[in-house]
C-alpha cells in the first residue's frame, strides 16, 4: 500500500458522531501526526505498523479506530489489545472507556494478579474490547471464557517489546487462536529491524509508518548526565538533587527490584518521601501506588523498567536514570515518560566511570546529545 495521506482534523475522518463527541470531551482538538496518518489506513482494514515518538498519541490512534468500527449490538469481543504490563492495561482501558463514553463501550482490562472469576463474570456479561497482558489473555482464551471468533482487530502496543524474547511465543500462540482474517496493528516508539522482520508472520502487506532511529528522540526532552564516578556516590548525588526533583513529579529508574527496594529504604531513612513499584509487589499494592502517583499524592516514584513503557502521567516532567538501562530502546522509552504530548521534560542520567561507553553508545545510536548537568540546575 502507498504511504497514507494526512487527514488533519477529526471531522474529516468521518467518525461516528458519538465518538467525535468523546474525542472533543477528552480535550483533543486536532489529531497528532500519527493519528493523522494511521487512523484511516486502519479503518480501511489494512494491517498497520505505526511508529511515532513517545507521548504523541499512539493509544488514541488505535482506540479511535477500534471504537469507530465496533458493532455495538454485538456483546462479544471484537478487538484485543495486548500490552506488556498491568499498569498499561489499566491506562489504555481508561482511555478507551473515556473516548467511548457516549458509545457505551464495554471494555475490560484482563491482567494477571487478580481473581479470574471477575474476568469470567465480566466476559460472560459481554465485553467488546479486551485490553490485557498475554498470560491472562491466553488463559482466558484456552478456558473458552474469552471467545475469539468475533475478534477483528489485534493490537500489540509496545510491539517491539511484545515480540521480543520474553513474550514472543505467547503472542504467537494467542495469534494462532484468532480468526485468520484478523487485522493486526503494531504500535511502538521503537521498532528495531529484527522486530520489523519478525512482523511478517502476523501481517499481510502492512501500511508502515516508521521513524528513522535518529527521529525517535523528542526535542522537548532535555537530556543530562551527572558524573557520579562510582556507584556508591549515586545516593548522595540523588539526595543533593532531591529538592529540585520534588518540585514536580519524578520517576526514578533502577535496573533491579532489589535496587528499587534498597533505594526506597535508604531515602525513607533519610526522611525523604518516596514510593516504589516493582513486579514482585502484590497487585492491590501496585494499584494503590500507581494511583497515588497519578493523582499527585506522591511525587517521587522509584521503579524498574516495568514503568519504562507507555505510562502517561501529565505532571511527570523529570526522569532520573539512577542506573542506565541495559537496553538501548528502553532509554528512549524511559525518558519519554516526561514531556508528554509536546510538554517539556528533563532526563538526568547517573553515570559511573564504567557507564561512560554505554552513554556514548546511546548518544550515537539515537544521534542525540546528553550534556553534563549544569551546577545551577534551578533553571533547567
Ligand atoms: P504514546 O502512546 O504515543 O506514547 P499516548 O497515547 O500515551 O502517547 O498519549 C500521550 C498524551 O497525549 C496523553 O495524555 C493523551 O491524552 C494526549 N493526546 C493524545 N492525542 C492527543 C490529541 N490529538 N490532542 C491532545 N492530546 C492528545
Ligand atoms: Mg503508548
Amino acid at each position: 500500500p502507498e504511504t497514507p495521506r494526512a487527514v488533519d482534523s477529526f471531522e474529516s475522518m468521518e467518525l461516528n458522531l458519538e465518538l467525535l463527541r468523546g474525542i472533543y470531551t477528552f480535550g483533543f482538538e486536532r489529531p497528532s501526526y500519527i493519528q493523522q496518518h494511521a487512523i484511516l489506513p486502519i479503518l480501511k482494514g489494512h494491517d498497520v505498523i505505526a511508529q511515532a515518538q513517545s507521548g504523541t498519541g499512539k493509544t488514541a490512534t488505535f482506540a479511535i479506530s477500534i471504537l469507530h468500527q465496533l458493532d455495538y449490538s454485538n456483546p462479544h469481543c471484537q478487538a484485543l489489545v495486548l500490552v506488556p504490563t498491568r499498569e498499561l492495561a489499566h491506562q489504555i482501558q481508561r482511555v478507551i472507556l473515556t473516548l467511548g463514553e457516549y458509545l457505551n463501550v464495554q471494555c475490560r482490562a484482563c491482567i494477571g494478579g487478580v481473581c479470574m472469576q471477575d474476568d469470567i463474570a465480566s466476559l460472560t456479561q459481554g465485553v467488546q474490547v479486551v485490553v490485557g497482558t498475554p498470560g491472562r489473555v491466553y488463559d482466558l482464551i484456552r478456558r473458552r471464557v474469552l471467545k475469539t471468533n468475533a475478534i477483528q482487530k489485534f493490537v500489540l502496543d509496545e510491539a517491539d517489546e511484545m515480540l521480543s524474547r520474553g513474550f514472543r511465543d505467547m503472542i504467537r500462540d494467542i495469534f494462532q487462536l484468532l480468526p485468520a482474517t484478523v487485522q493486526a496493528i503494531l504500535v511502538s516508539a521503537t521498532m528495531p529491524d529484527e522486530v520489523l522482520e519478525a512482523t511478517t508472520e502476523f501481517m499481510r502487506n502492512p501500511v508502515k509508518i516508521l521513524l528513522k532511529t535518529e527521529e525517535t528522540t523528542l526535542a522537548g526532552i532535555k537530556q543530562f548526565y551527572v558524573d557520579v564516578n562510582r556507584d556508591e556516590w549515586k545516593l548522595d548525588t540523588f539526595c543533593d538533587l532531591h529538592e529540585t526533583i520534588s518540585i514536580t513529579q519524578a520517576v526514578v529508574f533502577c535496573n533491579t527490584r532489589r535496587r528499587v527496594e534498597w533505594l526506597r529504604d535508604q531515602l525513607t531513612e533519610r526522611e525523604f518521601t518516596v514510593s516504589a513499584l516493582h513486579a514482585e509487589m502484590a497487585q492491590p499494592e501496585r494499584e494503590t501506588i500507581v494511583q497515588d502517583f497519578r493523582q499527585g499524592r506522591t511525587r517521587v516514584l522509584i521503579t524498574t523498567d516495568i514503568l519504562a513503557r507507555g505510562i502517561d502521567v501529565q505532571h511527570m516532567s523529570l526522569v532520573i536514570n539512577y542506573d542506565l538501562p541495559n537496553n538501548k530502546e528502553n532509554y528512549i522509552h524511559r525518558i519519554g515518560r516526561g514531556g508528554r504530548f509536546g510538554r517539556v521534560g528533563v532526563a538526568i542520567n547517573f553515570v559511573t566511570e564504567a557507564d561512560v561507553p554505554a552513554l556514548r553508545e546511546i548518544e550515537a545510536f539515537f544521534s542525540t546529545k546528553v550534556d553534563e548537568l549544569p551546577i545551577d540546575i534551578a533553571n533547567l
